[in-house]
């Protein structure tokens, strides 16, 4: 590659001070905003490139054999108040009613504090997931907060970080009692007391895995469990119909049958009940939604696992833990990552990647804020309306069915059911009715006395205080729980915005500087398109409402579903998946629903190529298949020739190819239509990891080029932030002849996939729907072009740095014509041979530079990856790559014998406040460690932690918040 050698490309602002010139930015355009580079910035990178201009770009880097032909049919691009009126319209039809369904779902109070501090604060929603932990301490202390919340409250030994939902939570406890116990029946019994939803994803999930699942009805204080061999049992803790029931007999017993026990679990009840721990379960899901994150129609919300301590390393998903830093100071990291998909690949314990970090944070801020006594205080106020509401309906000569619940009082009302939930409607409250003769009433924090008298006047009854006081005992707790000073030391407001202020100020988020994560796609989350999440009439609905309650939600559902299917080339989109992994297996369980509806069983080989991400693996084990690892050639693309052999070895029996395109390595590869010819060929679907998206949106479809199904991260492209780990959406978009098998849920609602669905793959009909107006807003105020720019934007821009930093770091891979994607890989591995300074030296030196890295070792060990994404500007791009380079001058230093391999600026980064006072004998300077070239004193960054012992952590596993004295 040349060399770029103009100077003043490293600040063009400076060349462009004559403000004579009239500024080509439109003040109304929201793409002028959101694309980073301007057009002075954008003619030096074309020229940087030797390209007239994008179009010229486009053609010299997407194979022609791909690129699509018109521009894309989207509406004109709307203004940002446009944008924001047309939100408004489309809230003031949804009517967010006093929710008291129930049902997993539970109206909340989200502090003010937190919700403007959290959920509305891009120093925590814009942060990515805390692999580089030395500059994520505020968000790990705040996920260790969540686990130690978890664990204290189940009653179990360790928690981890967030689930996806409590639905898929219990789907991931069923394998991981496969996994562990001693039984090896693959029979898994469910209480027929569950939620409806999460007895449909446990069911999509144990099909391809042969696992019978068996709904029982234990309701009975002596019900037994079925005859012959299981290996898991699931309780729910109260039931789906309010019940509490003592199952320590039941537990007891699972346990002498060799079998293992979850309980799914209500976390606010737990501060009255006694926990599952207590009990004997080995296992506690359940979902954190009502610990202040609200309804949102269904999602995001943390769902949670906690286990005792001999299957912790069969933990799913991230879990963090304590370690020390270089200094000794204790630091947070994730823990045990040898089991997750990106290190374990088809062999990990589950394919979560992006889970639930924001609404976990969310979540435990709460458990901080309000402490055990003030948990405490709203459970039993919710269980005393509860019982009120019994009270007065039995009185009124209505059967209240069950003496013990927490919040749920079901009533048996023969016949009337849909009268009662139709009076309480009239009412403003939604209720829930089970068939004709029940209906349940789920009190939650926001129940007020006036509720409670309509609702029992829906009932035809009349209120009265009179507490319930059920015969015999509920199973009560007696032991502590948050007994940690966190719990107790931020009950004010300003101690609580302090102490939020606090955790923030230690992160590197988007709002300091670039991510250049590869892969990750980090680009910017506008303030327009965060507006509308926590509108109420958004954030209020319950998914399990009468639609009409949700009809601007829906339309709004309904417009991006069109818009993603024209952006993809594909003929329907479900929303439901809430990460890319969920896209990822539901697209796979579609195929494999397909190639069963033709007779071909047989079909289970799933061909990846072995640069893959590892989710992909992961999620082709959990769709039942077999995975057969494709090769790659020395210049990265797909071996076809290896393919071709494995296609033909495998022809007969071949389910699918997962490819991802453009590659993980960066690259338009120019034999895709080839490779999807070649597996078509042989009886197999294609499916297209969409994560890459960015680099094709308005220039190519993956509909179009060969895909049968593609997932898509709108956390990715599509604008939702990472928000420190999640949330996140996965559509999975798929052509027509697998769209009956797309997601279906239990109660009938968004049914995208109708004869021959794969059942429901998250909990809430429409997935994470509340953050579905974030993706909207931005293609409503992109559009067609302003779409096609940023695509070809985050192109120039990946190649622009690839131009300036391939003499520092060599680039190691580029299409035919010497370009590449929308990142590229740094190979480091050249530098490491010759000098002794790592990948991770390079990474942490970043740090004290004010900079997060980009993407470590993946796809290939030793290499960074970077992807600047459309939004950065060329000042801010050009200030990583200065900075990349003066770090390759301080690697040569080291490479010249100046300073000794291991006493460097590079092996000792990254530096903290600390290290400017005290000893030094270092044979570099304070000055150089903290304030390298390019970084101000006054506008400095300093991580609060030196360098952190992962694998210290990792043998002496904490991964609940250490004793107070662990700080001394
Ligand atoms: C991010 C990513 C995934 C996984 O997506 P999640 O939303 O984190 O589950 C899969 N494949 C690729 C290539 C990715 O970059």
């Amino acid at each position: 590659m040349a060399p770029i050698d103009h100077p003043q490309l490293a600040h063009p602002a400076a060349a462009h001070t004559d403000f004579s010139r009239s500024s080509p930015l439109d003040p109304e355009s929201f793409a002028d905003r959101h694309i980073g580079v301007d057009e002075p910035g954008l003619a030096a990178v074309l020229e940087a490139l030797d390209q007239r201009d994008l179009d010229a770009l486009e053609l010299a880097v997407v194979p022609a054999g791909i690129r699509f032909g018109r521009p894309l049919d989207l509406p004109e691009p709307a203004t940002e108040t446009q944008t924001l009126t047309e939100l408004r319209t489309l809230a003031a039809k949804n009517r967010p009613m006093v929710q008291m369904m129930g049902l997993g779902y539970h109206d909340t109070i989200t502090p003010g504090v937190i919700k403007r501090n959290v959920l509305e604060n891009p120093a925590w929603y814009t942060a990515y997931t805390p692999y580089q932990p030395e500059i994520s301490q505020g968000r790990l202390e705040a996920l260790l907060n969540f686990q130690t919340a978890v664990s204290d409250l189940t009653g179990l030994d360790i928690a981890n970080a967030s689930m996806l939902d409590e639905a898929t939570a219990a789907a991931e406890a069923m394998t991981l009692m496969r996994r562990t116990a001693r039984s090896k029946s693959n029979r898994f019994v469910v209480d027929a007391d569950t939620l409806p939803q999460t007895i449909a994803v446990i069911r999509t999930r144990a099909e391809p895995l042969d696992i019978e699942v068996v709904v029982s009805d234990l309701s009975a204080p002596d019900s037994p469990l079925p005859v012959g061999d299981f290996f898991g049992l699931l309780l729910s803790y109260p039931g789906a119909s309010g019940a509490v029931r003592d199952q320590q007999a039941l537990i007891a017993e699972a346990h002498s049958r060799e079998a293992k026990v979850a309980v799914a679990a209500d976390l606010l009840a737990l501060t009255l009940l006694r926990p599952p721990g207590e009990i004997g379960a080995d296992i506690a899901v359940g979902s954190t939604q009502r610990l202040g994150v609200p309804l949102g129609f269904g999602g995001p919300h943390a769902g949670y696992m906690a286990v005792r301590t001999d299957v912790q390393r069969q933990l799913p998903g991230r879990l963090v833990g304590v370690s020390h830093d270089a200094a000794g100071n204790p630091a947070y990291r994730l823990a045990l990552q040898t089991r997750e998909q990106h290190i374990r690949r088809e062999k990990a314990t589950s394919n979560i990647c992006t889970a639930q970090v924001l609404l976990a944070v969310i979540a435990s801020m709460y458990t901080v804020y309000h402490g055990p006594e003030g948990l405490t205080k709203i459970a039993q106020k919710i269980h005393l309306q509860a019982g009120q509401v019994a009270s007065a309906l039995e009185a009124g000569g209505i059967t209240v069915e069950h003496a013990h619940f927490f919040d749920t009082v079901r009533a048996l009302v023969p016949g009337r059911a849909r009268a009662v939930v139709a009076a309480a409607r009239q009412a403003g409250i939604n209720l829930w009715a089970d068939g004709e003769d029940a209906v349940q009433v789920s009190v939650s924090e926001k129940t007020t006395a006036e509720h409670l008298r309509l609702v029992v006047e829906s009932f035809g009854a009349e209120t009265t205080d009179a507490p319930w006081v059920p015969e015999g005992d509920a199973p009560t707790r007696t032991s502590q729980f948050l007994t940690h000073p966190v719990f107790h030391e931020h009950r004010s407001e300003t101690a609580m915005l302090r102490y939020l202020r606090r955790l923030s100020d230690m992160d590197l988020a988007l709002d300091r500087s670039m991510i250049p994560l590869g892969s990750c796609t980090m680009k910017l989350n506008a303030t327009t398109e965060m507006e509308a999440v926590t509108w109420p009439e958004f954030a209020g609905l319950h998914p399990y409402a009468p639609l009409e309650d949700a009809t601007g939600m829906l339309e709004l559902v309904d417009q991006l579903e069109k818009w993603l299917v024209e952006i993809t080339g594909y003929a329907a989109v479900s929303l439901q998946p809430n990460a890319g992994s969920q896209g990822e297996l539901s697209g796979l369980l579609a195929i494999r629903a397909y190639h069963r509806s033709r007779g071909d069983e047989h079909r289970t080989i799933c061909l990846i190529p072995a640069s893959a991400h590892g989710t992909n693996a992961a999620s082709a084990v959990m769709a039942g298949m077999k995975v057969v690892v494709v090769g790659t050639d020395d210049g990265g693309n797909i071996d076809m020739a290896d393919l071709g052999a494995k296609v033909a070895q495998h022809a007969d029996n071949l389910a699918a190819i997962m490819v991802t395109y453009p590659s993980t390595h960066g690259v338009f590869e120019d034999t895709i239509t080839d490779l999807a010819a070649l597996v078509h060929g042989a009886g197999g679907q294609v499916y297209v990891d969409g994560a890459n998206l960015n680099a094709l949106v308005g220039v190519a479809r993956p509909g179009e080029f060969g895909g049968d199904v593609s997932h898509l991260n709108l956390h990715k492209t599509f604008c939702i932030p990472h928000g420190g780990g999640g949330p996140g959406v996965g559509p999975v978009a798929v052509a027509a002849h697998l769209a009956p098998f797309l997601p279906s849920h239990p109660l009938g609602l968004n049914d995208t996939g109708t004869f021959g669905s794969i059942g429901a793959i998250s909990a809430a009909p429409w997935g994470s729907a509340s953050i579905l107006p974030i993706s909207w807003a931005y293609i409503r105020m992109m559009g067609a072009d302003g779409l096609r720019r940023a695509t070809l934007t985050a192109i120039a821009s990946a190649n622009y740095i690839a131009r300036r930093l391939d003499e520092h770091f060599p680039v190691l891979y580029t299409s035919a014509t010497g370009f590449v994607a929308h990142e590229c890989i740094l190979d480091l591995r050249p530098m490491t041979a010759t000098t002794g300074v790592t990948v991770d030296d390079v990474a942490k030196r970043l740090a004290d530079y004010g900079f997060h890295a980009p993407t470590m070792s993946f796809p290939v060990a030793g290499t960074l990856m970077v992807e600047p994404t459309e939004s950065e500007d060329l000042a801010e791009i050009n200030r990583f790559c200065d900075a990349m380079i003066a770090i390759k001058g301080e690697v040569d230093k080291v490479g010249s014998g100046v300073w000794p391999v291991t006493d460097n600026p590079l092996r000792g980064a990254p530096h903290t406040a600390e290290s400017l006072a005290g000893e030094w004998d270092h044979p570099y300077t304070r000055a150089e460690a903290v304030f390298p070239p390019g970084v101000v004193p006054a506008r400095k960054y300093f991580p609060p932690v030196a360098r952190i012992d992962g694998a210290f952590g990792d043998r002496n596993l904490v991964c609940s918040c250490p004793p107070i004295e662990a700080y001394a």
